[in-house]
């Protein structure tokens, strides 16, 4: 592996970045099922593509030296990958999660893995004292998100993985909102990243994808089994475009940030908004945590609208932000987490965490920001009640 010091550089030419035999820049795709052996037990490297395919191999190389990993693993979608790794527990076992984990691993736990008897609890990552109170002997793992959705609460990932560790839990991030580029969870103490790779690696809404990043021997050999033997693998088109994707994901963040941070000032500043929610701002919960591990705040902000100002004409007043499920695309897109990404989660636990009806996210594009606020701006303008 090459291991590139400077990201930027990694992001381009990590991992495995060209074809040896022909010298071409990119990894070809390699779009096939199975492989000729030359004879019985010889095999070039690979024998079928559900165990190993080249641009596949190519895209987990790379990742890997992204997050600073032992192995990376593609898989169809980050629920795949999350599956995956939560499939290293048994059943009797429990896992403890977030209060703002995402929707699709609520909804995992609660409604899939539950009929194995494996359960979870959600615990208090903000607060590393009460999160060790609530570590039993059947909890084997912990899932951390931070930021994490839709309130973008700020985990501090040491202290969790600490506290973790002296339990002997498998710490999980979901890096899916920072990316490598901006936070690497592994250094910070975890043993396994997960990511919805269909969001900033992936970074033009044209292919849903998912990663797992491991920091063992031990784990790799465990996740590789997993994964040859559940079957959700990347197909090799979808592993090319996100490895054409992850090329740029240096100068995409660093515009998406850029957006973000003018776009969460101007809210913070706007009669018509109640409450934002953004940990690049400062005075927000966790702003000092995440500036200790992570680059900046990201490019999600999450905010409410005060009584007076009316959501549903807000959302169908823009003009160049969509309303859209997904995140971390080249375009600005807006959700309402509790009737779309968090309407899994039962009323009262959304109630309870914090998950209002008056929530809008915003996942800040790289279009020009003048462009956004002006689209922003006019929207909040037409949704006032008169
Ligand atoms: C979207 C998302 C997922 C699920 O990933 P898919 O690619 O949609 O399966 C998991 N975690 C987070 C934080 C996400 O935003």
């Amino acid at each position: 592996m090459s291991n590139f010091k400077n990201a930027e550089t990694a992001l381009i030419h990590g991992g495995i970045s060209i074809d040896e035999r022909t010298g071409a820049v990119n990894v070809p795709i390699y779009q096939t099922s199975t492989y000729k052996q030359d004879g019985l037990g010889k095999m070039r490297g690979y024998e079928y593509s559900r165990t190993g395919n080249p641009t596949r191999e190519a895209l987990e190389a790379l990742i890997a030296e992204l997050e600073g990993g032992v192995a990376g693993f593609a898989f169809g979608s980050g629920m795949a990958a999350i599956t995956a790794v939560l499939s290293l527990l048994h059943s009797g076992d429990r896992v403890l999660i977030s209060s703002n984990v995402y929707g699709g691993t609520f909804r995992l736990l609660s409604r899939v893995f539950d009929h194995f008897d494996f359960t979870y609890t959600i615990a208090d990552t903000e607060h590393p004292d009460v999160y060790e109170s609530q570590i039993t002997d059947d909890v084997k793992a912990v899932i951390i998100e931070s930021p994490a959705n839709p309130l973008m609460t700020v985990t501090d990932i040491s202290a969790i993985a600490e506290v973790s560790h002296r339990h002997g839990l498998l710490v999980i991030v979901d890096n899916t909102f920072m990316t490598p580029y901006l936070q690497k969870p592994l250094e910070l103490g975890a043993d396994i990243v997960v990511h919805s790779a269909t969001k900033y690696l992936g970074g033009h809404s044209d292919v849903v994808s998912g990663l797992a990043v491991v920091s063992t021997k031990e784990l790799a050999e465990k996740i590789a089994f997993i994964q040859n033997s559940t079957g959700g693998v990347l197909g090799p088109f979808d592993s090319f475009l996100l490895i054409r994707g992850i090329k740029t994901l240096a100068v995409r963040m660093d515009r998406h940030v850029y957006n973000a941070e003018k776009i969460a000032e101007f809210l913070s500043k706007h009669k018509a908004v109640k409450n934002v929610y953004y940990p690049g701002l400062s005075g927000s919960q966790g702003y000092e945590t995440n500036r200790r591990q992570a680059k900046n705040g990201g490019a999600m902000i999450s905010f409410e609208l005060h009584e007076n100002y009316d959501i549903n004409s807000f959302f169908e007043s823009l003009e160049l932000v969509s309303l859209a499920e997904s995140l971390g695309g080249v375009e600005s897109l807006v959700c309402h987490p509790a009737t779309m990404t968090h309407a899994s989660i039962p009323a009262d636990i959304r109630k309870k965490v914090g998950i209002t009806d008056g929530l809008i996210r915003l996942s800040v594009g790289i279009e020009n920001i003048e462009d956004i606020l002006v689209d922003i701006e006019q929207a909040i303008a037409k949704s006032e009640r008169k």
